[in-house]
């Protein structure tokens, strides 16, 4: 009897555990109907409904153009071949062939995936003059562009690490 509830507490853990873990594969096509790694098409949703599918920490840097702490984003110090995407809506954003070590605290790149990636907006908040990026398919706060980057580009795109969603290369 013993060794029949066992096996059934087994069985159990493990239904539950796969159930967990493709749960977590699938986060985002569950729980985000926009998410999209090959459609392009450009993203017209209003905050509204992103607040009700984004978790509150992406909200605030994404839909509210929060900045994360310095030095505490998962991909600062990340050296993983692969390609970053967008968080909020899987455009492809960045390859890691373009990020560099920068001493600022947050991921840096070089160059975007391609022309259109990302988009470019005047930012006058702070006293400072800075160009915000914003995602190109659901413009979503990423980051800011500086001019003060490595060769061949001398850009410095300076990005939060919660707005980017990397996948490594197979
Ligand atoms: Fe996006």
């Amino acid at each position: 009897m013993k060794a029949i509830i066992w096996l059934l507490l087994g069985i159990c853990f493990s239904a539950c555990n796969s159930q967990s873990q493709q749960n977590d594969t699938n986060m985002h096509s569950t729980d985000n109907p926009y998410y999209s790694r090959t459609d392009t098409a450009h993203l017209e949703v209003s905050n509204t409904e992103w607040k009700k599918i984004l978790s509150p920490d992406l909200y605030a840097v994404a839909r509210e153009s929060a900045t994360e702490r310095a030095f505490t984003g998962k991909y600062y110090q990340y050296d993983v071949k692969g390609t970053y995407f967008c968080a909020v809506c899987g455009n492809k954003l960045f390859r890691s062939d373009a990020k560099f070590a920068s001493s600022c605290g947050w991921p840096s790149f070089f160059e975007s995936d391609r022309a259109g990636s990302v988009l470019y907006k005047p930012d006058y908040s702070f006293g400072m003059n800075r160009t915000e990026v914003l995602c190109g398919r659901c413009n979503s706060h990423l980051g800011h562009l500086f001019e003060d980057g490595p060769p061949p580009t001398y850009k410095r795109f300076c990005m939060n690490s919660i707005s980017l969603d990397f996948e490594p290369d197979k």
